[in-house]
């Protein structure tokens, strides 16, 4: 990187260390050209990104919406709170993996749906009633024979 003093183009780390708790990366540097030293850290961007709403809007990235829309999926399933925690964080791991600073809440609907598909299957079907909010009875029946036939090939 450049020297913020001299804009010289080359500067030689002299030192790098682990900084706060391993999630930073210190760097002493100094420049080849004018000989001063400076410090810069580096860290791993992991930003959750915005939500592109339906109607176009965007909002910001809301944990707290995806564990109520689960909690209500699964109302009076046996499934423990745990596994709901497990499947936020994976969709908010997934979220900033993706590398986007905008994703659209069709996207994370999805993921949600799969993670239901395998966590509860009255629930998945809860959650892809409204969700994908059927068209008519046909489209639900196709929905539910599919799931029918997964659970089959699963067993
Ligand atoms: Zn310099």
């Amino acid at each position: 990187m450049h020297c913020p003093f001299c804009n010289a183009p080359d500067t030689k780390v002299v030192d790098s260390r682990l900084a706060t708790e391993g999630v930073q990366v210190r760097r002493r540097r100094e420049c080849l050209q004018c000989g001063e030293r400076f410090t810069t850290y580096e860290s791993a961007e992991l930003s959750l990104p915005r939500v592109i709403k339906s109607d176009g809007n965007r909002e910001r990235f809301n944990e707290e919406k995806i564990r109520s829309g689960l909690i209500k999926a699964l109302e009076k399933r046996p499934v423990k709170s745990e596994a709901i925690d497990k499947v936020v964080n994976r969709i908010m791991k997934q979220a900033m993996t993706e590398g986007v600073r905008e994703l659209p809440s069709s996207t994370i609907g999805e993921w949600l749906m799969n993670e239901l598909s395998s966590l509860d299957q009255v629930a998945y079907v809860r959650f892809a009633s409204v969700y994908r909010s059927f068209q008519d009875v046909n489209a639900f029946r196709e929905e539910i024979e599919r799931l029918m036939v997964t659970t089959t090939a699963k067993s």
